[in-house]
């Protein structure tokens, strides 16, 4: 902004817009004194970070300078024209130090250093050159060389563009990888690390997120006599049936169903959109396909209760308790059944 101000005003343009000459020069004066300060504060934020600039003192120095030539130029002194001379020299010793930091920084790869050079220097260089042949006369003609350090600039505003673009991207990649991440520690939280089936976490996020409405049915299956498996084949192996068992069940669902480790050998699985008769004949399958095959080399079996969603009234903690009760009774009848939770659907057990 001080750079586009003190450019208007370095302009024939700015007549048109208001013929007052010396209105024009006096904020030329003020926004040159103005220029290498605001122009620092890019510099310190750019060197902030590194323990050996302190761009603060060369802050100071311009500060000072900007306060003594409004206050002698206030009082009557004109010394916004007075302090040239001073202001040349700050504008060297100041910068020049900047230019060594900003060197500094740039080695150890600071990229806004690096852009930052490039105005740096060209806007002291030429603001000297105007200083220098403005004060001893060097050349015939008045230089006003200064204004070309618009391109020097342009170079760092296009930099710093660039720069954000690439930061933003990183972000937005760094955001996608995070999301993928949560998403995937979200996964895991809720699968049981053994058979991959959902576990107790996801069956509470499950009854609290999504609302039961008829129909609905569950099956308890347990893995029968599995304790004397465990006792005769080892625990790693019991492992594998376990696993195995899973793989049978899942090769028979598809995607709506839910199978939940509730403990140990003992699953749950929701079903959504089945009503008793057809929970019923799911479990006949599944129980017919972990009976009909060799799991990690054995043969197993498994009993099945089902219960279904009695509408208003009912809850889950009930149904549950229900498949539970089911199951109870298909291990009571000799194992390798299916019993469901009303004698009404009897004829579907074995
Ligand atoms: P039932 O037919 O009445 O269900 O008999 P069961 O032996 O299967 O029933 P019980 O509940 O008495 O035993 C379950 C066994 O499952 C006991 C436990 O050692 C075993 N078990 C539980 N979790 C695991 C596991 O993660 N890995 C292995 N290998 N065994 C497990
Ligand atoms: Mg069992
Ligand atoms: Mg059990």
């Amino acid at each position: 902004l001080v750079f586009a101000i003190w450019l208007l005003c370095s302009s024939k343009i700015n007549l048109m817009l208001w013929d007052q000459p010396v209105f024009w020069w006096s904020l030329m004066s003020v926004t040159a004194y103005l220029l290498p300060l605001s122009a620092n504060f890019v510099l310190y934020e750019i060197l902030r970070k590194e323990k050996y600039a302190h761009m603060e003192w060369v802050i100071c120095a311009n500060f000072c300078l900007f306060v003594l030539a409004i206050g002698g130029e206030v009082a009557g002194h004109h010394m916004l024209t007075g302090m040239m001379d001073a202001f040349y020299l700050v504008l060297g010793l100041g910068q020049g130090i900047a230019v060594c930091w900003l060197v500094e920084a740039a080695y150890s790869g600071n990229e806004l250093a690096r852009a930052a050079l490039v105005p740096t220097v060209g806007f002291t260089v030429l603001g000297l050159i105007d200083g220098v042949s403005g004060h001893f006369r060097l050349v015939q003609w008045y230089t006003f060389v200064t204004p070309l350090g618009i391109y020097p600039f342009a170079y760092l505003i296009s930099a710093m563009m660039r720069l954000q673009l690439l930061q933003e991207h990183s972000l937005e990649r760094r955001a996608a990888d995070l999301e993928y991440k949560a998403a995937l520690a979200m996964e895991k939280s809720e699968r049981d690390a053994l058979t991959g089936c959902y576990n107790r976490h996801y069956l509470q996020a499950y009854l609290r997120d999504k609302a039961i409405k008829e129909p609905f049915s569950v099956l308890l299956l347990d893995i029968d006599h599995f304790k004397r498996v465990n006792d005769a084949c080892g625990h790693d192996r019991g492992d594998q049936i376990l696993k195995g068992f899973t793989e049978v069940l899942k090769r028979e669902l598809d995607k709506d169903k839910h199978l939940v480790r509730a403990g140990g050998e003992e699953f749950l699985l929701l079903c959504p959109g089945l009503d008793m008769r057809m929970a019923c004949l799911l479990g006949e399958v599944l129980r017919q396909a972990v009976a009909s095959r060799k799991i990690a080399g054995l043969s197993i079996t498994c009993s099945i209760g089902v219960a279904c969603w009695h509408g208003e009234g009912d809850s889950a903690e009930a149904m549950f308790k229900r498949a539970d009760q089911a199951l109870y009774a298909a291990k009571n009848s000799g194992r390798n059944k299916l019993v469901a939770e009303s004698a009404e659907y009897t004829s579907y057990t074995r």
